[in-house]
């Protein structure tokens, strides 16, 4: 059956379109002004003193930890239930990834607790992951960063745009995700919720971090091909070891269009989100992750969690053939035979390795409407009912 339902979609259109022609008329292609200008919007939007754009965001999180002096021999804190990415960035760096538990299947988001249990005198660095877009209680890793002095670095791809609630009384209270920590980055992947194809982002308060990150996304050097052209330097220095990470004038076109229909998008996100949960309260061997949860998530996806005794494969299958297309987010990192191969030890995960293998991620994009979800939650408990 052809499908109906997508996992996602994106709000792009002729407004992009034109300002990407625009950019290729002007023959300026990569990093220069139109991308310094999508910096200051996006710095303004979150309220973050420096944003600096990067290639993607795999790439910030590497430039993140480099500019805030992880290397090898550090250990750095980060779950398992994440993308890929979020751990190989630590790998760029030699340094060592420490995997950390999820709270349960209630929060799929990493537990302060295990966090706090895995913390060594080698531990450097955290990666948080607001996993679905719901903050990390950000109160608590950064009590506990201050006390142990370790930098907190987001990793905030599933985040944008989510303003953070935490306790009553917390000191970030309406802070975006993303500028709670040291570092936050972000991605504007194809299927994010601001997309220009590839893209990144990092955003800090520390203006010697975003130096450094500015130096390093393009080779080390001091001096970038656009103060050249624009006759404002000639010569430069490589003064440490960089990369090429820069972003193209394209993506910079694209994401300053795409972050003025961030708000809107993601109020839409936050309906469907809520029209989920109103259908599939109290269905039998399905579980919503975060359900109890304020309105403070970007709801970039949404999960849910099967019973134990439901097989999943068959379950997905069964939706796929009534044109829901259905993922899986995430295998847990650990497991992959490159992280596998380099475990001393059990790194003691069950709550990830049990909500890992009972997840389904269900359509969610502004594209749908509240019908489309009361049919997707509708098939979806007919085929748990006839599986349990
Ligand atoms: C998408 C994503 C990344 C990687 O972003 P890229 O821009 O594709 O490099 C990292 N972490 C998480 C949690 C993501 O969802």
């Amino acid at each position: 059956m052809a499908l109906r339902y997508l996992l996602s979609d994106v709000d792009i259109g002729d407004e992009e379109a034109s300002a990407v022609a625009d950019v290729v008329r002007s023959k300026w292609l990569s990093l220069g002004p139109r991308t310094a200008a999508f910096e200051r919007e996006f710095a303004a939007y979150m309220g973050a003193g420096h944003a600096v754009a990067i290639s993607n965001c795999t790439a910030a999180l590497h430039l993140a930890l480099l500019a805030h002096g992880v290397g090898p021999g550090d250990e750095v804190l980060v779950p398992s239930y994440t993308f890929v990415a979020s751990a190989n960035a630590i790998l760029y760096q030699r340094a060592t990834p420490v995997f950390v538990d999820i709270v349960g299947p209630h929060d799929l988001n990493l537990c302060c607790d295990d966090l706090e249990a895995k913390v060594t005198p080698r531990t450097k660095a955290i990666i948080v992951v607001h996993v679905a877009g719901f903050p990390v209680d950000m109160d608590r890793v950064m009590r506990l960063a201050e006390s142990r002095q370790l930098t907190v670095i987001e990793d905030a791809c599933h985040a944008i745009g989510a303003r953070y609630q935490g306790q009553p009384d917390s000191q970030f209270l309406g802070r975006f995700a993303g500028t709670i920590g040291h570092s936050g980055c972000f991605s504007f992947f194809a299927n994010k919720n601001l997309v220009t194809g590839e893209g990144g982002m990092l955003v800090t308060d520390d203006a010697s971090v975003a130096e450094r990150v500015r130096l390093a996304r393009s080779h080390g050097m001091t001096k970038s091909s656009w103060d050249k052209a624009s006759g404002r330097a000639s010569d430069y220095d490589v003064p440490s070891l960089g990369f090429n990470y820069r972003p193209t004038e394209m993506t910079a076109a694209l994401g300053t269009i795409q972050l003025r229909k961030l708000e809107a998008s993601n109020a839409r996100r936050r309906e469907l989100a809520a029209a989920y949960r109103r259908h599939l309260a109290d269905t039998p061997a399905v579980t919503i992750p975060f359900a109890e949860r304020l309105p403070d998530s970007a709801h970039h996806i949404f999960p849910v969690l099967l019973d134990p005794g439901i097989d999943r494969s068959k379950l997905r299958a069964r939706l796929l053939e009534h044109g829901i297309q259905t993922s899986v987010h995430y295998p847990p990192v650990h497991e992959f035979s490159h992280y596998r191969s380099r475990l001393s030890s059990d790194p003691r995960l069950s709550r990830t390795v049990d909500a890992s293998a009972r997840e389904v991620t269900l359509p969610l994009h502004p594209f749908l409407t509240e019908t489309d979800v009361e049919e997707i939650a509708g098939v979806l408990k007919a085929c748990v009912a006839a599986a349990v």
